[in-house]
């Protein structure tokens, strides 16, 4: 997939020559769900069990978040940069009036790898449900409600400057990049079981579903008792997540990745890069980098205009050289 912020000449068609292969690339379109699908969980940080249902949205609605438990059922927050009211844990959205929306960020990464631009979230309940703690399940249901394209067209934010942010020896950077989303990421814990892991992936849906969805959230066993007396992991469990107590991980059936750990920090950056409303044609790098760094990073980048420009999303039509057409047609007749 290309990006462009002109209008290309020859894009529905160029010219045939003699001997140049016919080369064109026609806009990509928003897409939203054939239909409406749902599934019940756990919150992982509130514990409490909240049933969400995914509707097909319009065009330029964007991902909208609908709390249907509180008083007239019509509390929405959108999935933007600027509704991010926490980010120490997970990230909670929340509108003007305190209403919030926790642990969005897997499911936005699935919005993101599976280029659904337009959905309506409907939660019974404060939080985006856990499910395995990775993002596979909401592929599943995005995979089983199907996708449609819309009519109008794919816009993305693409960085001109490179930005980043720095606090301690956590970094996060958004760097100019020729081609859709870029993220390389690293981390260095004193578990061993975690340790130094490295990640580097452009993001496709194949890619995304392949190497990105399944990796799971993870805690220090150590971490569980303080973080619940905080009010946070209260839904978390092995079923829900991997536990690691210094050399061991303590769900039986170990990892799904060597490096499961730091793909999944790219699976949560990526779906918190998709608070900007569209994809990004950037590298994005993160260095023992949490939701807060990604946050703070995207509010400074939005701060400065000169940073950034929407451009329209284009897909590559494969050449096909005009001899063998003539070739298939004498095959045939
Ligand atoms: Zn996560």
């Amino acid at each position: 997939m290309t990006f462009d912020a002109s209008t290309p000449p020859g894009a529905f068609g160029a010219p045939l020559g003699n001997s140049t292969p016919v080369e064109s690339r026609r806009p990509v379109f928003q897409k939203t769900l054939k239909t409406s699908i749902g599934c019940t969980g756990v919150g992982l940080h509130s514990g409490v069990r909240v049933a969400m249902k995914l509707h097909p949205a319009p065009a330029n609605s964007g991902i909208v978040f609908k709390r249907v438990d509180l008083i007239g059922g019509g509390a929405t927050i959108k999935a933007s940069w600027d509704h991010v009211a926490d980010s120490r844990m997970c990230t909670v959205l929340a509108d003007n009036n305190g209403i919030s929306v926790a642990t969005v960020e897997h499911l936005m990464s699935a919005f993101y790898g599976m280029e659904i631009d337009n959905v309506v979230v409907e939660l019974n309940g404060p939080e985006v449900p856990a499910m395995d703690g990775s993002a596979e399940p909401f592929i599943f249901l995005i995979e089983c409600a199907g996708v449609v394209e819309q009519s109008a067209p794919r816009r993305a934010l693409r960085i001109l400057k490179p930005h980043s942010y720095a606090n301690g020896n956590k970094m996060v950077a958004l760097a100019p990049w020729h081609d859709g989303l870029r993220v390389d990421f690293q981390i260095d814990f004193h578990a061993s079981a975690i340790g130094r892991q490295t990640c580097s992936f452009t993001v496709d849906p194949d890619t995304f579903r392949d190497e990105l969805s399944r990796a799971r959230t993870f805690g220090l066993l150590s971490d569980v008792t303080a973080l619940r007396e905080a009010g946070l992991a209260r839904g978390g469990s092995l079923t829900n997540a991997i536990v690691v107590d210094g050399d061991r991980v303590l769900n039986d059936e170990g990892l799904r990745h060597d490096n499961e750990f730091v793909r999944h920090k790219a699976l949560d950056a990526i779906g918190d890069l998709y608070l900007a409303g569209h994809p990004i044609i950037a590298h994005f790098t993160g260095r023992c980098s949490s939701h807060a760094d990604t946050a703070r990073l995207m509010r400074q980048v939005y701060a400065d205009r000169s940073c950034w420009e929407m451009v329209d999303v284009w897909q590559e039509i494969p050449a096909v050289a005009p001899w063998v057409e003539r070739t298939s047609r004498v095959a045939f007749a």
